[in-house]
């Protein structure tokens, strides 16, 4: 069979991948057409000031539906997108999308949210990718500050002297720079501190362990305090009860995300939820 095809897709494509090489090629051949007709989409989930609940933000989230109606996880596909390249121009639509929606809210007056991206690394370490994020910021007419970039702790450990460059270019736009699933790589202290970014987001996995033992609130209070004592703000990921969040008030947590507040929803309904959760009362 592999013999029919072109010597590139032959190479994904050998008899010793097996099975799971051939789910892997036609969940990425669906993913392509999807792309192209497209029919990705970007949900985006707020993310709010713990204390107060007051709205700082929201993380922009890639969603696919595919042929068949299915939605395909980003866990499954997203890595898939990032073996083949693709993820470049994926990675593009998603920041252009994203500089639009937060153009909108600026323009119903919420001038300063943030805006949250997850960037691959293949994407961080492109020779195009400042010019590509300084495209997509002019173009929707936004300031470098309303967008902030997300990068995983792995990934920002990867090549300290190339992250540290792309970094400094990414300042120089006025965005500015979370570490995301903190708490999952291995990052040294003084690799942390080099970094200087504005932001560490905890992974959820730790604020969940956070309440179920002594010894993993005692790790989730250690690594709020590893952000604070760095001088950064520290957002918690995936809270989903009101006693994680009273849990992470105490351990004095910036800023917190998670289905207690919002689930991830179309920029329509964010407009909506915006002029909703402004009206609360605090
Ligand atoms: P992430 O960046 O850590 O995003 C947070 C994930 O946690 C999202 O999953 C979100 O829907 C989920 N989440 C938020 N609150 C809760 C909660 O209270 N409980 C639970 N159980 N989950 C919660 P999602 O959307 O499935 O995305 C998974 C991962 O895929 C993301 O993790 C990110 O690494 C990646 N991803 C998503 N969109 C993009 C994108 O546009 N570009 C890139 N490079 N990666 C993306
Ligand atoms: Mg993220
Ligand atoms: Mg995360
Ligand atoms: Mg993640």
């Amino acid at each position: 069979r592999a013999k029919l095809m072109h010597r590139g897709a032959a190479q994904y494509f050998s008899a010793e991948m097996g099975v799971d090489a051939r789910e892997r090629f036609k969940l990425l051949k669906g993913l392509r057409a999807s792309f192209e007709a497209r029919r990705l989409f970007v949900v985006y989930q707020p993310q709010v000031h713990l204390p107060t609940r007051k709205v700082v933000g929201a993380e922009a989230l890639l969603r696919w539906r595919n042929e068949e109606g299915k939605f395909v996880p980003p866990d499954q596909f997203i890595p898939l997108a990032e073996q083949s390249g693709l993820i470049i121009s994926i990675g593009e639509f998603v920041l252009r999308t994203a500089c639009f929606q937060v153009a909108r809210l600026r323009e119903l007056g919420y001038m300063d949210f943030r805006m949250a991206v997850n960037i691959s690394l293949a994407q961080f370490r492109h020779p195009h990718f400042i010019p590509t994020l300084q495209a997509a910021m002019r173009d929707a007419e936004v300031p470098g500050d309303a967008l902030e970039l997300e990068i995983t702790e792995s990934m920002a450990m990867e090549d300290v002297d190339m992250v540290l460059h792309v970094l400094a270019d990414i300042r120089a736009t006025g965005a500015t720079v979370a570490i995301d699933d903190f708490g999952t790589g291995f990052s040294s202290l003084s690799q942390l501190r080099q970094l200087q970014v504005e932001r560490l987001k905890i992974d959820r996995a730790f604020v969940q362990e956070a309440q179920s033992s002594a010894a993993g609130s005692t790790i989730a209070a250690m690594v709020v305090n590893l952000g604070r004592s760095l001088g950064m703000q520290v957002l918690a990921e995936g809270i989903e009860t009101e006693e994680q969040a009273a849990q992470l008030v105490a351990l004095g947590c910036h800023e917190g995300q998670g289905y207690l507040f919002a689930r991830p929803m179309p920029g329509e309904l964010l407009e909506g939820w915006m002029a909703q959760s402004n009206r609360a009362p605090e």
